[in-house]
């Protein structure tokens, strides 16, 4: 009979020794119609995060004369030194960059601190109120609110010290310690990770003006930029290609996973890697393999976190589950957030990979997809046409049937599709790596420092 494939990773006991591990488990068709499969077990916890690499390691996949050039680029500003701030230490990808950048700026003599604004309970409700009224989303901006914002704002300044050559200040959270540039020397930039494309009008209103303190402003899209009174700079999200997501992994782990997740590598394997959130568009990609599976067999995976915990994610699960009725090729997986080797596993193994968002910020997935050399289609939409060329880095879609098409021409045109990938990865290189994020942070302190110009565009 046939049977639902969608496998939720699940707490239950371990053989035998007490021990808790995360298993995947099939939940969707009751136990009675549940066919015996293997169960990839992932560890409840974190593992300990590998030691941070090294500039030299990135010789094989940068080559020496990218690492010269970011060493000659720190060589005036050796002895400069950066303070970087931020509000968590661990989870979130600005936690993940710093991980990687500090230690490479240090690395660069170009010593760098990097603290963490600490705060009550009532500080991380206002500036999560902030976060989604900044992404459009309602919010109440009482005097009270402002108060708790600025007083922890505040409590951090006193207790920081500012004696470094350059600040940068992480999203809005620590935007109030710029309060401190009239006693310091140093250069003060914000840096901010966010889509302030349609920001809650009142939340934006009281921000601006502390923003406009500073002396620079940096973004990851041109469409995230707001109007201001000083410099703005754009600098792309990066992956880290040594990062558990994004280095070379055995293929032998890579059939492990594969056999394990029930996917048969003999056939076409298409794979979006995404949260299950109606945005991603999981239906949409579901609708779009039942009309390429008419004509090609494949099989489709749909992998994502955070339904466990989520709500809403909990029903966009239902809901992709829903649409994917029956279907034994269809593979729906709920994985925990340190599942990077696995999600590693499942981009390198893809023919494929789909991010057919409706709406997105960077698409960091679209990224680590185009990094492993696989063509991917991706929705029009956020950062996603940065990084897919149409039909030079990837295919960009615009519907359902877009999709299907695109899809299908790749599954059966596989040189334009290997073709796409060298392309995808080569753009990725050039752009969207660490090691350019480096690049990108020794100009920006250079210019700051009046060490060098920005070039002025109305210049003959
Ligand atoms: N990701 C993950 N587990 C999941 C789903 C996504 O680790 O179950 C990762 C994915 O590999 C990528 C990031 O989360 O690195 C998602 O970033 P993206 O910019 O694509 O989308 P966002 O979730 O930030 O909207």
């Amino acid at each position: 009979m046939a049977e639902k494939k969608e496998r939720t990773m699940t707490k239950t006991p371990a053989g035998g020794n007490g021990n808790t591990t995360t298993q995947a488990t099939t939940t969707a068709a009751p136990p009675s119609e549940r066919r015996q499969r293997p169960r990839p077990k992932i560890s409840q916890t974190p593992p300990a995060p590998p030691p941070p690499p090294r500039l030299d390691d990135y010789e094989p996949i940068v080559g020496r004369p990218e690492l010269d050039e970011l060493r000659f680029l720190a060589q005036r500003l050796r002895g400069k030194t950066v303070k970087m701030v931020n509000s968590t230490a661990v989870g979130g990808g600005v936690a993940e960059i710093l991980n990687r950048l500090i230690p490479l700026m240090n690395e660069l003599e170009v010593p760098t601190k990097w603290e963490v604004i600490t705060g009550g309970n009532d500080f991380f409700e206002v500036t999560k109120g902030f976060h989604n009224a900044l992404h459009g989303g309602e919010y109440n901006v009482t005097k009270e609110v402002l108060e708790i914002f600025m007083m922890y704002n505040e409590q951090n300044r006193q207790r920081m010290s500012f004696d470094e050559d350059l600040f940068v200040i992480h999203d809005p959270q620590p935007v109030g310690l710029i309060k401190s540039r009239q006693n310091t020397r140093g250069k003060w930039i914000w840096r901010c990770h966010i889509d302030l494309s349609n920001p809650h009008p009142d939340v934006w209103g009281f921000l601006r003006p502390i923003v406009d303190q500073y002396d620079a402003a940096i973004f990851s899209s041109p469409s995230f930029a707001r109007q201001l009174e000083i410099p703005q700079y754009l600098f792309f999200p990066c992956i880290d290609p040594l990062s558990e997501k994004n280095k070379d992994i055995d293929e032998s782990f890579v059939q492990k996973v594969c056999e394990d997740f029930g996917i048969d590598r003999k056939r076409p394997i298409i794979t979006q890697i995404s949260r299950f959130d109606r945005l991603k568009d999981p239906v949409g990609v579901i609708q779009a393999y039942k009309m390429v599976k008419k004509y090609v067999d494949c099989q489709l995976v749909l992998a994502g976190g955070g339904a466990t915990d989520d709500p809403e994610g909990a029903v966009v699960l239902q809901e992709v589950m829903d649409e994917a009725g029956d279907d034994p090729d269809i593979i729906i997986l709920n994985l925990p957030p340190w599942s990077a080797l696995e999600i590693n596993a499942l981009q390198r193994a893809s023919t494929i990979i789909v991010q057919k968002s409706l709406k997105e910020g960077f698409g960091l997935t679209v990224t680590e997809g185009l990094w492993k050399g696989k063509p991917v289609v991706g929705g029009a939409v956020g950062g996603i046409p940065t990084q897919i060329v149409h039909k030079l880095t990837g295919v960009l879609v615009h519907s359902v049937e877009g999709c299907a098409y695109q899809i299908r021409y790749l599954l059966t045109h596989p040189e334009f599709a290997a073709e796409l990938g060298r392309n995808g990865k080569e753009h990725v290189k050039e752009n969207f790596l660490m090691t350019s994020n480096v690049k990108r942070w020794l100009l920006l302190y250079q210019i700051m420092l009046g060490m060098t110009q920005p070039m002025d565009p109305q210049a003959k």
